[in-house]
């Protein structure tokens, strides 16, 4: 390995990821973070509104994720993902008010499909097996170019998983990461998509560990100081200017360029990434979870998509959310509200609470934004990128982010 030291731009997972990874290695890093906390769109702070600590968006991975599981195990907070042991998703129509839980079966051989009791009701054996024409589709082709958009299946299953998982207009989104997501999770079989939510919040499972394992391992961190230019010679990146200082680097230095897309295509021009964003909103309630609350709730047929239950809070995700940008705060927590007391038949008047919306939550998941993706590797001989956009085959996930930071530690372990 080289002797140089590492230095790490962004101190979202993909970074944190790299920071980790390296350092267990042996490396010597210096992570730097252009805001004063790390954790980037994956991120926990105290809400004045709520008198409380959120998360700025509810995050849901999945039992069987490898990156992450890899990932808290090295940090010690694997105890601080929590779920069921066995798969299990319960759903509220907010038309008529039915609910149903999906119960998959733990093993790969899919036999819950079978089950009135297990599947999803009103629906066929058909519509499941047409789900695997996604695995021969074309690297350009959409969902609904590969497979049916209707049908009770697809409304009340495949639709609100893949808006989830993609964040983007399921019909219109890339069947390659949509064949991912069920490469991931219907087809390996319920014990692989148990789901896994950080608790009490976000930063507890992948960012203060993180942070205390970074200093254990006595890497630098760098805090609220942003990079604004990189500096090359040589086919190398020799300089980084942040403000009111700069940082040159040596011969055997390497750097990991963790920032989203349009920070880096700013930053690097020549490299190209995708252009194209979605937005998630969140509503979150300062209404403790009713005892016996289910985790998680999926939504059918309201604004809300999906209903997270703490012991503190209630919040709801809606993904690809680019419509609701615009809309007024207070009738969205009002709309929001009334869905969450429906599918937790609460009752009583609007908790305190707050709406987050992050516009450029993920990339855009269709075909053209995924051909934009680079790899991690670049001209430049000692610059690695990692982050979400850059290409692992996922969408843009915590396990897709996770991965990449692998990635570019061992690249860049190299490339010094
Ligand atoms: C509301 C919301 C809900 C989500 N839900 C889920 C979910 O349920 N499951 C899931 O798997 N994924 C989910 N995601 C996606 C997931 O959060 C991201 O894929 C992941 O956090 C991206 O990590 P990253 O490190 O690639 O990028 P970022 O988190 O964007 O990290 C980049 C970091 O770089 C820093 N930075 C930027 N410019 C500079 C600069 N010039 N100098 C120094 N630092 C800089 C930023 O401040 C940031 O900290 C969600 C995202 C959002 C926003």
């Amino acid at each position: 390995m080289s002797s140089g030291r590492i230095y790490i731009i962004g101190a979202g997972l993909a970074g944190l990821s790299a920071a980790v990874n390296l350092v267990a290695r042996g490396a010597r890093v210096t992570l730097i973070e252009g805001t004063n906390q790390a954790g980037g769109r994956c991120r926990s702070y105290f809400d004045a509104a709520l008198d409380q600590v959120i998360d700025n968006g509810n995050h849901l991975v999945l039992s069987g994720n490898p990156a992450v599981n890899r990932y808290v195990q090295k940090i010690g907070a694997h105890a601080q993902l929590k779920g069921p042991e066995h798969a299990r998703f319960a759903f509220f129509d907010a038309t008529n008010g039915t609910r149903w839980i999906i119960r998959p079966n733990d093993g790969p051989l899919a036999w819950w499909i079978l089950a009135p009791d297990r599947r999803v009701p009103g629906t066929q054996l058909g519509e499941y097996l047409a789900i695997l024409k996604l695995f021969s589709a074309k690297d350009d082709a959409r969902v609904e170019n590969v497979i049916s958009c209707n049908g009770p299946l697809w409304d009340k299953l495949l639709a609100p998983i893949l808006l989830a998982a993609l964040n983007t207009d399921p019909r219109t989104a890339s069947a390659r990461l949509a064949q991912a997501v069920i490469r991931q999770t219907l087809f390996k079989g319920g014990r692989a998509y148990c789901p896994r939510i950080a608790s009490p919040h976000l930063a507890d499972a992948f960012v203060a560990p993180a942070l205390s394992f970074l200093a254990q391992h006595a890497a630098d961190v760098i805090l609220g100081k942003r990079v604004r230019k990189l500096l090359f010679a040589d086919a190398r990146v020799v300089g980084l200017e942040l403000a009111g200082q700069s940082i040159a680097l040596g011969p055997n230095d390497g750097l990991v360029l963790a920032v989203p897309a349009w920070v880096a295509t700013d930053l690097v021009p020549q490299i190209d990434g995708p252009k194209g964003f979605r937005a998630i909103v969140n509503g979150h309630f300062a209404q403790p979870a009713p005892a016996g609350a289910e985790p998680i709730i999926g939504v059918i047929g309201g604004v809300a998509e999906w209903i997270f239950a703490f012991s503190d809070r209630l919040s709801v995700t809606v993904s690809g959310a680019d419509r609701l940008l615009d809309e007024d705060r207070e009738s969205l927590a009002r709309q929001l509200w009334a869905e969450v007391a429906a599918a937790h038949n609460l009752t009583g008047p609007l908790p305190r609470w707050q709406i987050v919306k992050e516009r450029r939550a993920t990339f855009a998941a269709t075909p053209e934004e995924d051909s934009r993706r680079p790899g991690p590797i670049t001209p430049w001989r000692n610059l690695v990128l990692a982050g979400d956009w850059v290409q692992t085959g996922l969408p843009a996930t915590i396990e897709g982010a996770l991965r990449s930071g692998e990635t570019a530690a061992e690249l860049s372990l190299g490339a010094t």
